[in-house]
């Protein structure tokens, strides 16, 4: 826990949030600012900085995220007809929030941004 960081703000119960799935190593919730008609973070519980040095329990903990994407599209209806998961990755990217996290991106077309 950083207590500095939303995320493990939000993952801990200290910010309130809406959260759409959560189990003991992930958690779901809706991008403030959407920038597709589904637009969801799926967020690891613990305070992982970035992919780069994983250990093998943090190798699966990313596994586990993108099966969490999977489900999250069936449950939202964007599986059949696609989705993008995404994650930016430093500052070039334009990661604004150093605690791991993947965008998932869906429910109509979407350009190469959005
Ligand atoms: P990044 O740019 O770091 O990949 O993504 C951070 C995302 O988190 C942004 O798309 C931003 O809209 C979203 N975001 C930032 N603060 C909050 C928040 O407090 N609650 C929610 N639900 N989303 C947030
Ligand atoms: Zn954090």
């Amino acid at each position: 826990m950083e207590p500095s960081c939303i995320f493990c703000q939000i993952a801990n119960g200290v910010v309130e949030a809406d959260i759409l799935y959560k189990d003991d190593l992930a958690f779901v919730i809706k991008d403030l600012s959407p920038r597709a008609p589904i637009h969801l973070l799926i967020i690891p519980m613990q305070h992982l900085e970035s992919l780069e040095n994983g250990t093998q329990a943090e190798t699966f903990v990313f596994g586990h995220l993108v099966q969490v994407c999977e489900k999250m599209a069936t449950n939202y209806n964007t599986s059949k007809d696609g989705y993008r998961i995404a994650i930016n990755q430093g500052k070039n990217a334009g990661q604004t929030i150093s605690h791991l996290h993947l965008h998932l991106l869906g429910g109509g077309m979407l350009g190469p941004e959005g």
